[in-house]
């Protein structure tokens, strides 16, 4: 944990005139008597907020093993209190399903409903009888239950979440603890969490919480894909944020990475504007250039048609990664072709004349696909992962190639293809030629293998382009698991390693002779200061979220090409990420008038 203390800047005269409800809340709830403290982490969304904070209840644990009911529990007493406690989630859960819409809705209805399913609770009431506590029993019932839909696969798989929701709901009824979950707030809060799930999301309710902070949690985590698609600041491994009670009044800076307890005017003050500026960042003209002229194509990453119907929507320049797997996370077996044309002729209807760049499957990692994938792997993001899976399972490749090839036909859009974990020029050169055997004329391949970096020029004589997974380059760069909080300081791309093999790479793309272009499509992408290195670096696109697409813009427009490359040259020239990374922003002023 890094927690200082400060004198607070509060300002005598009182509160200022705040434009929200959230920052309303935060004025008339700062302690003005109690000194600051401030939390450090990671910034991983920009954006300034004050607010007062929500805890996420931490996870239900599960009940010993061998927990019995207590002596002189009767069974169907046990019985009565497991149904009790179901029908009080059930009661809960539909509450909140009146106040909620859409997605969210539909699942907290779904979830309401599980919390009575009498095949739950008979199958717990059987094992009650035998001698189980009741926790225990609803504990063991629900597993069994999951296991059954997951086994059913499609719809009735998705269901299998919902059980085990449910059944941490009940144990905490049972236990007389807060729900697990995201808390329910009739005002805006800041959600303190110790990290999310991807299940969070559909409750999450974004006209309700004002940022996301983490005390755990790695800046590649689920957190920070949801804070960046929902538009909210958030600071992830803020170590020691969580010991914070509710209604704590905060000062969250995604930009900075700092969580500061107990505001005053000054921070009151940073949020007004940040919230001012923020309607203006809504706008992308669909044009990336920088102050000179000097254009830059800003695309974006979608997981599917319906991303990428959003992404055109927010002026992206086309489309510099399409994550195929997102397609197919749920898949049990390989898609058939019709469903794999479908998939993707719905993200090039959405750019017709643009650029689309199709990934094929990276399956494998955090990203399992059971019919590709090995779990057993000691070692899943160093074992057959993206590329590599065609060594496994021979043929899925092909197949996924002619169908890219069969939804391009008849579209406007102008369709590359790239393969994931390439990490030698001999896998380029396979790939390429796969790619032409379908009918697919521009191949290109991810740099986020170092050794791909550093071969980048013998890579470059295969294949017509390169784009740099700057995620996973900083990973296998550091040896430090994206996914992981405590390696947060490692896994930057702001790194010296990281930043020389990106200069490494466009060398070689420059010593081939043709300068074939080379993007980035990693998050570094997303970072407005770190996009103007990129950019200096010799970067020819920078493809991000759609809700990074704005901020970007702005950045790059406020600086030439002349001064991108000096940013870049005293980003190369620091000694350590957290110096390349201030050097960098101190430069930028902009950076902070808008509050990114
Ligand atoms: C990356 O590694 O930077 C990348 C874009 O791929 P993914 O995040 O899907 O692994
Ligand atoms: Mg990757």
């Amino acid at each position: 944990m890094q927690k200082t203390s400060r004198s607070s800047q509060s300002n005598e005269s009182g509160k200022a005139d705040l434009p929200s409800a959230g920052l309303r809340t935060a004025a008339s709830g700062t302690d003005q008597s109690k000194p600051a403290s401030t939390f450090s982490g990671f910034g991983v969304n920009p954006g300034r907020i004050v607010g007062p904070i929500m805890l996420m209840p931490p996870m239900v644990h599960e009940p010993a093993k061998d927990e019995q009911r207590v002596e002189g529990t009767s069974s169907e007493e046990a019985t009565a209190a497991l149904q009790n406690a179901a029908k009080a989630v059930q009661a809960s859960l539909r509450a909140r399903s009146v106040e909620a819409s859409g997605a969210g809705r539909e699942v907290l209805e779904a979830t309401a409903l599980m919390a009575i399913d009498p095949m739950l609770i008979n199958s717990a009431a059987k094992l009650i009888g035998e001698g189980a506590s009741a926790e225990r029993a609803i504990w063991d019932a629900a597993a069994s239950v999951a296991k059954m839909l997951h086994g059913l696969g499609g719809l009735m798989a998705e269901r299998s979440t919902d059980v085990l929701d449910v059944r941490g709901r009940i144990v905490a009824e049972l236990r007389g603890v807060a729900a697990p979950g995201i808390p329910f707030s009739d005002s805006p809060y800041i959600l303190v969490a110790e990290d999310l799930a991807p299940a969070d999301t559909a409750t999450l309710d974004p006209s309700k919480v004002l940022a996301l902070v983490t005390s755990s949690g790695g800046p590649q985590s689920h957190t920070v894909i949801i804070a960046r698609a929902l538009g909210l600041p958030a600071v992830v491994a803020a170590a020691g944020v969580n010991a914070l009670t509710d209604g704590t009044v905060v000062f969250v800076d995604g930009g900075a990475g700092t969580v500061l307890v107990n505001p005053g005017i000054e921070e009151e003050n940073l949020a007004k504007a940040w919230i001012a500026n923020r309607a203006n960042l809504a706008l992308f003209d669909g044009t990336g250039r920088l102050k000179d002229g000097h254009l830059v194509p800003l695309l974006s990453n979608v997981g599917g048609a319906s991303d990428a119907v959003a992404a055109a929507a927010a002026g992206a320049q086309g489309v510099g990664l399409l994550r195929t797997e997102f397609c197919f996370l749920d898949r049990d077996t390989e898609p058939t072709l019709a469903e794999q044309v479908q998939a993707y002729r719905g993200v090039f209807d959405a750019f017709p004349g643009k650029k689309v760049v199709v990934r094929t499957l990276d399956a494998g990692a955090d990203k399992p696909l059971p019919f590709l994938t090995d779990a057993s792997e000691p070692n899943p993001a160093l074992g057959v992962r993206g590329y590599r899976t065609h060594i496994t399972s021979p043929g899925v490749l092909e197949r996924q190639l002619d169908a890219i090839h069969q939804a391009s036909e008849g579209t406007e859009a102008q369709v590359w293809v790239m393969a994931p974990m390439i990490a030698t020029a001999e896998e380029a050169r396979h790939f390429a030629e796969l790619c032409c055997g379908a009918g697919l004329t521009t191949p290109g391949v991810m740099v986020e293998v170092p050794s791909a970096a550093l071969t980048a020029e013998s890579i470059l004589k295969h294949v017509d382009f390169v784009s740099l997974g700057t995620n996973d380059l900083t990973q296998y760069a550091m040896a430090a698991d994206r996914q992981l909080g405590p390696l947060a300081a490692l896994n930057t791309p702001w790194q010296p390693a990281v930043l020389r093999l990106i200069q490494l790479t466009v060398a070689g793309a420059r010593a081939e002779g043709n300068d074939k272009p080379v993007g980035v499509c990693g998050e570094a992408a997303a970072d407005p200061a770190l996009a103007v290195v990129l950019v200096g670096l010799g970067v020819s696109s920078l493809s991000m979220t759609a809700r990074a697409l704005s901020a970007v813009a702005a950045i790059l427009a406020s600086v030439t090409l002349v001064e991108a490359q000096h940013l870049a040259e005293l980003a190369l020239s620091a000694p350590t990420a957290t110096d390349a990374r201030r050097l960098v922003r101190d430069n930028l002023p902009l950076l902070n008038s808008l509050g990114l």
